[in-house]
């Protein structure tokens, strides 16, 4: 029987650990805070950010939501960046992607004060992440790291797939996981024979976005089985990896919902929370 990696569990002990150290950092009249820029009424976006204040509630860090026009120009949100970035009491900034198509997204994430770049995003963090360096890491990846961490999983010398390069999942997951000393292959749409390159996977990361594409032919039997994905199929939440061959074949995976989706807030919030007691230090 496979072992279903529990990611509310996950987040509930990450959440739980926050707490005293944002007690501390209240107790010193400072307490963290985390600004969330959101333009334009994008369903998903919308649920997003409520959820992200949400969380920042429960365990104490304020929150300040913006919501410019969504005709917006990427001067004018520069400019709210840059307020925010001198803006003392403020120790994260969260730009929600997407932004309207006449905005520079790149320029904007490029603008946050990579102190404050709690996304981890900022080219800056990247630099740190890939050479080892203290830093804010994106979030998703982090929390896997968590959920692998916090089920005693082991990484070093085994070989790991990662199937996504994307700047906010696949590349810093792939980054993660060589720090941890794994043996790392990362496909993409143009891979040949990518069932091949998955069955080597004793850790298999699925991030592409493809409702349940990989499948039995994809799956090591025993393989640790990681379901990044997050697709609305029918209304329905559907993850990237086969629900059925991944709990049939693997020895552990994460299921789609309550998977890696919670540590991804979690995450934001630890980071919120990193941020702030090296901008306070
Ligand atoms: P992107 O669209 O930015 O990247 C998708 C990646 O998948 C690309 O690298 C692409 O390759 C690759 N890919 C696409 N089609 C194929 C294919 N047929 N075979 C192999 N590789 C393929 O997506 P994201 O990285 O932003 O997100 C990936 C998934 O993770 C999505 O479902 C997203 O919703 C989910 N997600 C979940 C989060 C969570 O909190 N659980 C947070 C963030 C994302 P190429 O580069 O060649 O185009």
């Amino acid at each position: 029987m496979a072992i279903i990696l529990d990611g509310k569990l996950i987040r509930d002990q990450i959440l739980e650990e926050l707490q005293p150290r944002v007690a501390a950092l209240t107790a010193t009249g400072r307490p963290p805070q985390l600004a969330v820029v959101l333009i334009g009424n994008n369903a998903g976006s919308e649920v997003y950010v409520r959820n992200k204040i949400a969380a920042c509630a429960k365990i104490g860090i304020l929150s300040r939501k913006l919501s410019p026009l969504p005709t917006i120009s990427t001067e004018e949100l520069l400019a709210i960046i840059q307020d925010l970035n001198a803006d003392p009491s403020v120790d994260g900034i969260l730009v929600q992607l997407p932004l309207p198509p006449q905005i520079d997204a790149g320029r904007v994430l490029d603008a946050v004060h990579p102190d404050k770049d709690v996304d981890g995003f900022h080219p800056l963090n990247s630099g740190k992440l890939l050479a080892g360096a203290p830093g804010l890491r994106p979030c998703t990846p982090s929390g896997v790291m968590q959920i692998l961490h916090r089920y005693q999983i082991p990484i070093a010398g085994r070989k790991a797939v990662v199937v996504g390069r994307s700047d906010i999942v696949g590349k810093p997951m792939a980054i993660l996981l060589l720090a941890a000393n794994a043996t790392v292959t990362i496909c993409h749409s143009r891979t040949s024979n990518l069932a091949e390159e998955c069955r080597r996977a004793d850790i298999l990361v699925a991030a592409i976005g493809r409702a349940e594409m990989l499948g039995e032919d994809h799956i090591q039997p025993g393989a640790v089985v990681i379901d990044v994905g997050m697709n609305r199929v029918d209304g329905r939440l559907t993850g990237d990896v086969d629900p059925e061959a991944m709990a049939r074949l693997s020895s552990a995976y994460t299921p789609v919902p309550g998977g890696v989706g919670p540590l991804t807030i979690a995450m934001l919030m630890s980071n919120t929370v990193q941020a702030a007691e090296s901008n306070k230090a």
